[in-house]
């Protein structure tokens, strides 16, 4: 499309958006009297208007029912967390099956690793992106450590080429075919939290699995964001937090994904709770686990259903909006910001903002990634003043992310606008 710098054109997009109604489902914050241009939607999604009414509809259930609402709240608590498959699978590309809302997801990282990184003396190696968020680089290192190895010597990082800010594909392959025999579990990032790369999760899959070892993604950055068809990519596992894109609320319930084929295979370790105990005679409370054969055999406890509720209440609005439009509008927000930011590069030849995110469509989601060449702090806090949030990552890097629900073409010509100011 061929973008014009001007409110009008932005306007134009937005009265075309077929998603534009979405947004006044939204509590948009207020700054100085305004409605703030919100583009952290990558690091806290915005609260649903219909979010207070669900959970407090499971407070009148409780107040009501007691611990009767197990069974006779207007939504079950027993099988609360059995409305989620449905509403995510069309998200992540997944069966109904292969998916599981519970706990938070660094948690959840763990328990995946019980399950899919067991090292032996010849294949104990984990290939990862370097500059993992720090939660999976601390889970990793201490997994590592549990089995008493050296997370020096065990876990491969895959860093970018040298002046170059995002990791190229063929790097990626040729680590793994290279470790493939000591290799015990690739895991990547859907989509790295700094830079914004989406990474091609498809490939990776593939290439780790050619070398024997297992692959996972944390889709923290991916779900709600891009396109994700983990099961025809036979993706090993994945797990993800429903807080960012997802507009679940803060330390919402996360996600988990385990693909079918692992599912009734008894060789696969687990920690085990009674909540994933099979359901007919969990409450039987005898000894032996039972694991239900579908990902929830890989919960622990019983659902957390106040946060589920806001979990539930985010996810109706995707449902209604569809994944595919999502996407969609999502890359025209990102487009029509890195052409706004060209602008304004364009007439500073000094060039004040590397753009780090990658430009082709399917190695990016909604987020960009601008590496401030100088007075990057000082911006930051000048685009605050005026009504922008946005996310400071050190040294440099403002990360910014309008997102397809509820921002607008208007909010990118307005930040560009702020942006501009600076400048002159
Ligand atoms: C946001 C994020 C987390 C946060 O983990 P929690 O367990 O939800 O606190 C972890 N990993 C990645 C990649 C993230 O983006």
């Amino acid at each position: 499309m061929k973008f014009i710098n001007s409110l009008e054109f932005a306007k134009k997009l937005d009265a075309e958006d077929p998603l534009k109604d979405f947004r006044s489902r939204f509590y948009i914050p207020i700054i100085n009297g305004r409605e703030c241009i919100y583009f952290t939607g990558n690091s806290l999604g915005l609260e649903p208007r219909t979010t207070q009414d669900y959970i407090v509809d499971e407070l009148e259930d409780w107040a009501s029912f007691g611990v009767e609402g197990h069974f006779h709240a207007r939504q079950p608590w027993f099988s609360y967390h059995e409305q989620f498959p449905d509403l995510l699978s069309p998200i992540i590309g997944a069966e109904r099956e292969e998916i599981v809302v519970m706990n938070q997801l660094t948690v959840n990282l763990h328990l995946l690793m019980i399950s899919f990184y067991r090292p032996t003396q010849k294949r104990y190696k984990i290939i990862c992106e370097a500059k993992a968020f720090p939660s999976d680089q601390y889970a990793l290192e201490s997994q590592v450590r549990l089995h008493g190895l050296d997370p020096e010597e065990t876990i491969i990082e895959i860093a970018p080429r040298t002046g170059e800010h995002q990791i190229q594909t063929e790097d990626i392959l040729s680590v793994i075919t290279e470790h493939s025999d000591e290799l015990a579990l690739v895991i990547f990032g859907g989509v790295n939290y700094y830079s914004g790369q989406v990474f091609d999760m498809h490939r990776i899959t593939r290439a780790a699995h050619d070398a024997g070892a297992y692959c996972g993604f944390d889709l923290a950055h991916a779900v709600g964001n891009v396109e994700l068809h983990l099961h025809d990519w036979e993706t090993d596992f994945a797990c993800w937090c429903s807080y960012k894109y997802l507009n679940s609320g803060p330390g919402s319930v996360a996600g988990v994904f385990i693909h079918q084929r692992h599912l009734k295979d008894p060789s696969i370790p687990r920690l085990a709770g009674w909540w994933g105990h099979d359901k007919n005679t969990r409450f039987q409370m005898e000894k032996g686990f039972k694991p239900i054969p579908s990902a929830e055999g890989w919960q622990l406890s019983n659902a957390p259903v106040l946060s589920m509720a806001a979990h539930k209440a985010a996810l109706d609005i995707f449902e209604e909006a569809g994944m595919e439009k999502l996407v969609q509008k999502g890359r025209l927000l990102s487009d029509f910001l890195l052409y706004i930011l060209d602008e304004i590069n364009a007439s500073h030849p000094e060039r004040m903002i590397e753009i780090i995110t990658p430009r082709k469509a399917i190695e990016k989601g909604c987020q960009v990634s601008m590496l401030m060449q100088n007075k990057g702090k000082a911006v930051f806090e000048a685009l605050k003043q005026n009504g922008v949030i946005a996310d400071w990552r050190e040294p440099n890097v403002i990360r910014v992310a309008p997102v397809p629900l509820y921002n607008s073409f208007e909010d990118v010509y307005r930040f560009g606008e702020v942006l501009q100011t600076f400048y002159q």
